[in-house]
């Protein structure tokens, strides 16, 4: 039986020049992928075993054997790089499987010359393949003889002995195909490890003869797994089987932003040289114009070594943990904003900061010495050489954000912030900008940004095209021989003009000004009521997650909040918020909102929304099982609570109360006799409004009767598509399918409106549709009278109001119910009612 606690010095199984695993000239084997390490470049003939042990495996080809070892460490010994190739000649195995060695004991014996000259580097490996469990730290990175220590491994405090859980159960594996467009790199790889720590199980990927820990993102990534490559997933431990299904199906299932805002097409430098212009990549679209900026990263001074090894071991930790806070505080704003590429992308950010293999080599460095600068920018260094070397320009773009990981943490180290103070209306040239740089300077309201090297697809590129930022990258060395005048960045021709002439600086100016001014107008009505030609009032309403959002969209023009979700007030929350907490931050709401209507939507959890401080039980089919209003068929008490905070807002009449995922008149009833009973509870007389969201079909084929009991009805097409269309609203493959112009869904929103009329209650669209400007003539023609959309577009959808003529809609409206698809709606409403 291994006694796992017992601390094992390896011996030098070689002679020769030691290396750091990061050192070693193979991709697989630097990334850390196969499990912790050292290297060894050998002088002598002789491979000896480094401890005494059971021969656990031997390489058919004789060129590689595994011990495991007293302590449970399990020992690949490999000899040379790529020798697998010359099939055992010139090898000799003294040992055989199953064998016992003593430290020591000769275990392969090789021919020096000619396994040198045939193979890609002798350089030898020791490897601890089953790493989860041990530590390893080497105790030379100098030269050493056979015999002499070299690896020290401890056993790794995991909190759970590995005998209890993941050395318990059978080892199950299966096969998937990649769906992640280019492959699994950073945010799907992410993703992965994501779902592999909601498990105990320890799982594994193997692909190409190569297998990786789920934890490690650099190792997943060191597999150089391609879209569609077909590849293996192991787990072992007491919940494998659940482990092994959560991985395929995240292994499987493309990332809902990987189908948004595509990449644009790679332009390779489609002109001729031209004086006075450089040529790039749109990454981006866009014009700008603006002065050019040029910004410079972090040089670090030569490093004098001897550092206190605990006092830079302190250090770096300290300063990760301040990274990784940030971090977590731009993904907390990524998710009440629902800004799914941010949060992908600040995710993969946050697990490579926790990375093994990076977090490793950096405090390898600061034992030898380093101060923890140094190692932690060296260990950045050694992962950006290996996804380089992959050969896959997917992989080698995500050294970018390795190298922003390498400039936050110095800064933090350094005890800088981020610091470069660009004028507004700027366009930023860099070597390389990363993704947090982008956010910074999309604060500070630069005009664009370009960068010598850099790629269309990089995590920069998806956020500038998010922001609606032109950037341009791959604009070569001259790019920072620029400084200071006034330039234009035509990203949608891929070209940086470095001497624009008079003419085309106006030229420029002139397209700007009119969109501004088109915003400007729209902007300056945002604050009069939205009424259509022959005077029908359309409210407009924003769509918030906060109390700020509600004082923007107050400042943007809106009408009132037409869909508060409270899920999204405490994402950030590891623990329920109690009663009072919520009355203040609901009450921030409507104090923000001056005299207009706040529309509160309770708790909508489950599905594709979850709460850490909520934990749902695990459902077969979770937008199928228990979401929005159905919680309070499980937990009465949590609604209750939300419903006596509501109450305690003032002025009642304009909190209004949405109830989401109602199917059947009796679940409003239902809320409605709750919330009579806990208003007399509190001694109120007074009732605030009582609204249901129709977001199933069963909703919104019983619209009638539920207007019969509520206050007013308020279409959620979101969830409307998905459940009419029976397609996941996230799903990747069938994103631009999940359409609410559908004609099956406009004779759901036909029959709604009419049921709303019957009984006398407005009926709003607080769902993607109501901020879609081609929908709008649309469901004002079919009875629509509040639109509840992001406070950026109040302007444009009031402006869109303004041109239409209501009974016009209603006539024209009523024929697309009779097309046969979304695509011919779409085609109709361009004749019907151009876009501007
Ligand atoms: C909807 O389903 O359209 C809706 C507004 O609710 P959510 O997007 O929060 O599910
Ligand atoms: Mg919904």
């Amino acid at each position: 039986m291994p006694d796992n606690n017992k601390e094992l010095t390896l011996s030098a199984p070689l002679s020769g020049p030691v290396l750091s695993l990061a050192n070693v000239p193979d991709a697989v084997f630097a990334s850390g992928a196969l499990g912790d390490g050292i290297a060894i470049d050998p002088l002598n003939d002789t491979l000896y075993a480094p401890c005494d042990g059971d021969v656990i495996h031997v390489a058919r080809t004789g060129h590689a054997v595994t011990l495991r070892a007293d302590n449970g460490a399990e020992v690949l010994l490999h000899l040379g790089l790529d020798t697998v190739e010359l099939r055992g000649d010139g090898f000799t195995m003294l040992v055989k499987e199953g064998a016992r060695v003593s430290n020591g004991q000769p275990l392969l014996r090789y021919d020096v010359d000619k396994v040198a000259r045939r193979c890609k580097s002798l350089v030898s490996l020791l490897v601890i393949t089953n790493g989860e469990h041990f530590q390893a730290r080497p105790v030379t990175l100098l030269g050493v003889k056979v015999g002499e220590p070299l690896l020290h491994i401890v056993a790794k405090n995991t909190g759970a002995s590995p005998a209890n859980d993941q050395d318990v159960g059978l080892e199950v594996s299966g096969q998937v195909r990649i769906a992640h467009r280019g492959g699994l790199h950073a945010r799907p790889a992410a993703r992965v490890r994501q779902t592999a720590q909601g498990f105990k199980s320890r799982s594994q990927l193997h692909f190409g003869g190569r297998s990786a820990s789920c934890d490690s993102l650099m190792g997943m990534m060191g597999l150089a797994i391609t879209e569609q490559a077909q590849v293996q997933v192991s787990c072992r431990g007491s919940d494998a089987e659940a482990a092994l299904q959560a991985l395929l199906t995240t292994l499987s299932t493309a990332l809902a932003e990987e189908t948004h805002a595509p990449a644009p097409a790679f332009k390779p430098h489609p002109h001729p040289a031209e004086d006075g212009v450089l040529h790039g990549v749109c990454a981006a679209p866009g014009v700008a114009v603006g002065p050019l900026v040029r910004l410079d990263g972090i040089v670090l001074p030569e490093d004098a070594g001897g550092h206190d090894v605990e006092a830079q071991r302190r250090q770096l930790d300290q300063a990760l943990a301040q990274v990784s806070d940030e971090i977590r505080l731009t993904l907390d704003r990524a998710r009440t904003r629902r800004n799914s590429d941010e949060e992908a992308i600040f995710n993969a950010h946050l697990a490579l900061l926790d990375d093994p293999a990076l977090l490793d080599a950096a405090r390898l460095c600061i034992d030898q010495g380093s101060a923890a600068t140094h190692a932690w920018s060296q260990s950045i260094d050694a992962q950006c050489r290996v996804l380089q070397q992959l050969g896959n320009t997917l992989l080698a773009e995500r050294t970018n954000d390795l190298r922003d990981l390498r400039q936050r943490v110095l800064r933090a180290l350094l005890g800088q912030t981020w610091p470069f103070d660009v004028p507004a209306g700027a366009i930023v040239a860099a070597q390389e900008l990363t993704p947090s740089d982008l956010l910074h300077l999309c604060a500070q309201g630069v005009a664009g940004v370009c960068m010598v090297g850099g790629g269309a697809t990089s995590h920069v590129a998806i956020l500038a095209r998010g922001k609606g930022l032109p950037c341009l990258v791959a604009l070569g060395e001259a790019l920072l021989e620029q400084q200071g005048q006034t330039m234009v960045l035509d990203a949608d021709e891929g070209r940086l003009e470095l001497h624009p002439t008079a003419e085309r600086l106006a030229q420029v100016r002139q397209l700007h000004a009119e969109h501004a001014e088109r915003r400007a107008r729209q902007h300056a009505l945002a604050h009069t009521p939205a009424q259509t030609i022959d005077g029908i009032h359309i409210e407009v309403a924003a769509n918030v997650a906060s109390s700020a959002d509600a004082a923007q969209a107050l400042a943007d023009g809106a009408d009132g909040v037409g869909l508060l979700r409270t899920e999204f007030l405490f994402v950030d929350r590891h623990t329920a918020p109690d009663e009072q907490e919520q009355r203040q931050r609901y009450q921030a709401v409507l104090d923000a909102m001056a005299d207009k209507p706040v529309i509160i939507r309770t708790i909508d959890v489950g599905g594709d929304k979850q709460l850490d401080y909520l934990p749902l039980p695990n459902e077969a089919n979770p937008v199928l099982g228990l979401r929005g209003i159905r919680l309070a068929q499980v937990q009465p008490q949590l609604l209750d609570q939300q419903l006596r905070a509501l109450l305690q807002t003032r002025p009642l009449d304009r909190c209004r109360i949405l109830l989401p995922m109602v199917t059947e008149v009796d679940e409003l009833l239902h809320i409605r006799r709750r919330l009579d009973a806990l208003a007399n509870e509190l001694g109120l007389s007074e009732r605030p409004q009582l609204g249901v969201m129709i977001e199933v079909p069963a909703a919104a084929l019983l619209a009638e009767q539920l207007a019969e009991h509520a206050d007013f009805l308020s279409i959620g097409t979101n969830d409307l598509s998905q459940y009419t269309l029976a397609m996941d609203r996230d799903h990747a493959g069938l994103a631009p399918r999940v359409d609410a112009l559908h004609p099956a869904l406009l004779r759901l929103i036909a029959q709604a409106c009419a049921g709303a009329a019957r009984h006398g209650r407005w009926i709003g669209v607080c769902g993607a549709l109501a901020a879609d400007p081609l929908a709008t003539p649309v469901l004002v023609g079919l009875g629509v009278r509040e639109l509840s959309v992001s406070a950026a577009q109040i302007g444009e959808i009031k402006a869109r109001v303004r041109q239409l003529d209501a009974v016009k809609c209603a006539c024209l409206s009523a024929e697309l119910l009779t097309l046969s698809s979304a695509a011919a709606v779409r085609q109709a409403c361009h004749q019907h009612w151009p876009m501007g």
